[in-house]
């Protein structure tokens, strides 16, 4: 059976790949003008867009941030909230943070697995990956950049 080559990879605003989404994760990430596309297949398109193999995470308020060591920035929860600012779930003012993949589950408290999110949906989510709750990310967490 045929595949549509089905992943896209995903760098984050400092040109550092992050990880891989599905084509229809992609173009909803464009519609929402959280990314770019830095590749495109030739002469395909879907939708409006052109058919994305690379994209760029568009993040101005992580390039502001400015760290003293070299190695990645902390994690901290602290950090998370200023990164998304808002829930990654509904949006709204986030008060917590969630682990992508649940702590109980071996999901680590990294960059890349922990989100904003408000109580409401902190709760909702509970002890699930957000495909078994049904609830979609909004956003793709990512590990903040350094300032230029
Ligand atoms: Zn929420």
């Amino acid at each position: 059976m045929a595949t549509v080559a089905a992943s896209v990879l995903v760098l984050n605003a400092g040109y550092e790949p992050l990880h891989r989404v599905t084509v229809r994760h992609a173009i909803k990430m464009l519609h929402r003008e959280v990314a770019v596309v830095e590749e495109s297949r030739a002469g395909l398109t879907f939708g409006p867009y052109p058919f994305p193999t690379v994209l760029r995470l568009i993040r101005y308020v992580a390039m502001k941030w400015r760290y003293a060591t070299g190695g990645a920035p902390l994690c901290t929860k602290d950090g998370v909230k200023r990164r998304d600012k808002v829930c990654a779930y509904c949006g709204g003012p986030a008060e917590t943070v969630d682990h992508v993949l649940p702590k109980s589950r071996g999901g680590a408290s990294t960059w890349t697995n922990l989100v904003a999110a408000c109580s409401p949906c902190n709760h909702a989510k509970a002890n699930r990956t957000p495909d078994e709750a049904g609830m979609r990310l909004q956003v793709q967490p990512y590990v903040p950049a350094y300032a230029a």
